[in-house]
């Protein structure tokens, strides 16, 4: 059996990882900090592109990693501030990460 795996963001380095997407907390390889399961819509920016990072760092400490909501996820730090406002109803509660479900309990997904 083929396990589907799931990105894994390590905000502090700015990094992702796949790991099995089962319930269990995930650190990150490098640095041994936590990392945050991300939905299907995050397409991790490049390791340089700090300014991408902030936004998606903002967006996944808001409770919105990535998954499919069906929306356009925004991608400079003003837009996401709006996006988190305006979608409060589909935030996720990542302050405990290992409980994050692995997709969003609201998912739009047909
Ligand atoms: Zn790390």
């Amino acid at each position: 059996m083929i396990r589907s795996l799931t990105k894994f963001a390590c905000l502090d380095c700015q990094r992702v990882f796949k790991r099995p997407a089962d319930a269990t907390q995930k650190v990150c390889p490098r640095c041994g900090g936590v990392t945050y399961r991300t939905g299907s819509d995050f397409r991790p920016p490049s390791a340089s592109d700090k300014k991408a990072w902030a936004v998606a760092a903002f967006l996944i400490s808001k409770g919105f990693p990535y998954y499919r909501l069906g929306v356009r996820y925004p991608t400079t730090l003003k837009e996401a501030e709006r996006f988190v406002e305006a979608n409060a109803d589909f935030a996720v509660d990542v302050s405990e990460n290992g409980k994050v479900p692995v997709q969003s309990p609201r998912d739009r997904r047909p």
